[in-house]
């Protein structure tokens, strides 16, 4: 199980859009790296490269690293670090360090 998962709301810690938060989109669990929804915008110089495509310049998010982010907690809505606790039954879920509430 993973600290940030796909859907999370996270809050970002450092760079430019300090302070914002976004949706998580896309996990790239390798590279430790996340697409979040209207985070890290940047603007790309489109060439069309077939006839009828059109140029032009189009905004859309890059990738940023997870150490940037963190997970709000749904409890305490900050942004807190992620611990693990296997519960009762066996299964294992993700629990806000600071407010001690499972997240999942
Ligand atoms: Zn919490």
């Amino acid at each position: 199980m993973r600290r940030i998962q796909r859907d999370d709301l996270v809050e970002v810690r450092s760079g430019k859009d300090r302070g914002r938060r976004g949706q998580v989109r896309q996990v790239f669990p390798a590279r430790d790296r996340l697409i979040v929804t209207g985070i890290n915008m940047v603007k790309r110089h489109i060439k069309p490269t077939q006839i009828g495509q059109p140029a032009g310049i189009i905004e859309r998010e890059a990738t940023l690293h997870a150490s940037k982010v963190m997970v709000v907690c749904p409890i305490c809505d900050r942004g807190a670090r992620v611990g693990f606790r296997v519960r009762a039954d066996g299964a294992k879920t993700r629990v806000c360090r600071r407010c001690d509430e499972d997240i999942d």
